[in-house]
């Protein structure tokens, strides 16, 4: 497939802040590991002014079946059991006013990682009682008691991908299937944690399929969407079908709220953690 050009809008330089820059000098002094610095992201300047940061778990057998997404391949680690503290420290450290944590699928773990992952959520709890806490979780393969240990920590805000629309789904991710992620959101939400999903843009997907994904994460009660455009980590992954315009991202995101999102942060640089803290302002209100 011909390669698509990079357009002028997702040329964007760091805007530097006094916040960030004191972020920036945290991170660096204690050579504290974030996705945000890792995977270079455009969107540094604004979030850790706003005092968000991206953090990620461990991850030793890289992303499970995805062809769209190369952060699991950084940063491999051995399952450490201090690895809640270190996360919850490094937040603390960077005095985060939201976290995010993410983390790749951990297939070689009995759990799956889930409890882990309840680990990490209440250490980040009793170090930074101030902080918000979000996370993105995988499907644990669709397990229910899994995804029941991550709900039962209560994080504020608990998030899984949806990744891209139904028809183009079993392409770029093909262990985690649509129904089974709809599922989790649905569990999430039927569990009184407020749900989150993002979906990136730009894989070939159409208006009228986006707008379908849409339906079915609102009748599951995710009530948070972020969508982004899909960017080719290397040649390896899956290629850009096309690069989409700020105009249409501004027309998901009408069409988003008009469906009952809460919130709905759209455009070309947009990644699942950004202007997360907002999302709890908005639910507050
Ligand atoms: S969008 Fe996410 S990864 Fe990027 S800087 Fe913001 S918090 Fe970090």
């Amino acid at each position: 497939m011909e390669r698509v050009r990079k357009p002028e809008w997702l040329k964007i330089s760091i805007g530097a802040n006094e916040r960030y820059t004191e972020t920036k000098r945290i991170v660096d002094s204690h050579c504290l590991h974030t996705i945000c610095s890792s995977g270079r992201c455009p969107n540094m300047g604004e979030c850790w002014g706003r005092g968000t940061a991206r953090h990620q778990r461990d991850g030793k057998s890289g992303a499970r079946g995805r062809r769209v997404d190369n952060a699991g391949r950084r940063h491999l680690q051995t399952h450490d059991p201090q690895e809640p503290t270190h996360v919850a420290e490094s937040v603390r450290l960077m005095k985060l006013s939201h976290a995010v944590v993410t983390s790749v699928d951990r297939d070689d773990l009995p759990d799956l990682g889930a409890a882990h992952w309840a680990r990490t959520i209440r250490e980040i709890r009793r170090l930074n009682p101030d902080t918000t806490l979000e996370v993105l979780i995988p499907d644990f393969q669709g397990r229910r008691e899994l995804v029941d240990q991550v709900i039962e920590a209560r994080p504020d805000i608990i998030g899984h991908n949806m990744e891209t629309v139904r028809r183009i789904s079993p392409l770029v991710r093909s262990a985690a299937r649509y129904d089974t992620s709809l599922d989790v959101i649905r569990q999430i939400a039927d569990g009184g944690v407020t749900a989150k999903s993002g979906i990136m843009v730009g894989l070939g997907e159409t208006t009228a399929e986006v707008e379908e994904l849409m339906d079915d994460l609102r009748a599951a009660g995710c009530r948070l969407l972020t969508i982004g455009q899909y960017l080719q980590p290397s040649h390896r992954h899956y290629p850009v079908a096309e690069y989409v315009t700020p105009e249409q991202f501004k027309r998901y995101k009408e069409t988003g709220l008009a469906k009952g999102f809460t919130q709905v942060e759209s455009g070309p640089l947009v990644r699942s953690s950004y202007h997360a803290e907002k999302s709890l302002l908005h639910l507050k209100k």
